[in-house]
């Protein structure tokens, strides 16, 4: 597996495995074992939504414990992600240019356009569609005078379920 595989499998489904917007932490956790907790701010009422991880993959998961955000920050030299069979994780490097990922893209067969309200001068996006999720894949452009946008390198991939009615209650 490499991190084109990854970002294959993410623009197909949202996620990573049986890391996707919509499934249940449940049945992830019976295929890869338990999650770490990655909350950010840990605090002693839990609150919810709260967020776990498997490696470098980041799950923003909902107080029904349905996911509700994948997330995987790609700017890193390496990146762990956790495989199915082994339950273990692979490291790899995710460094991946615009160029890359619209090849990436174009064998998947998956569409995509420019997302119009996240473009700033060091930074733009572009989403997966038709998606049923928002999968959206951010670039970080190093230098806006020089750079060629085929050039900027990919920051983060991230996919959510927006439309997620939590009957869980509050
Ligand atoms: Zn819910």
């Amino acid at each position: 597996m490499n991190i084109n595989d990854v970002l294959t499998g993410f623009a197909r489904t949202g996620g990573v495995g049986v890391l996707r917007p919509g499934e249940s932490l449940d049945d992830a956790s019976s295929v890869l074992g338990e999650p770490e907790e990655a909350d950010y701010f840990p605090d002693k009422k839990q609150s919810w939504p709260r967020t776990f991880r498997y490696g470098d993959i980041r799950l923003e998961v909902c107080r029904c414990r349905r996911i509700k955000v994948v997330a995987l920050s790609t700017w890193t030299e390496s990146v762990e992600i956790p495989t199915e069979d082994a339950r273990a994780m692979e490291t790899m490097a995710p460094t991946t240019t615009f160029a890359d990922l619209k090849q990436v893209l174009a064998l998947a067969g998956a569409r995509w356009e420019l997302d119009e309200f996240r473009a700033v001068t060091s930074q733009f996006a572009i989403l997966v569609e038709p998606a049923i999720f928002t999968v959206r894949f951010t670039f970080h452009v190093p230098d806006p005078d020089a750079a060629h946008q085929k050039d900027a390198s990919l920051h983060s991939a991230i996919s959510k379920d927006s439309g997620h009615v939590c009957v869980s209650g509050a």
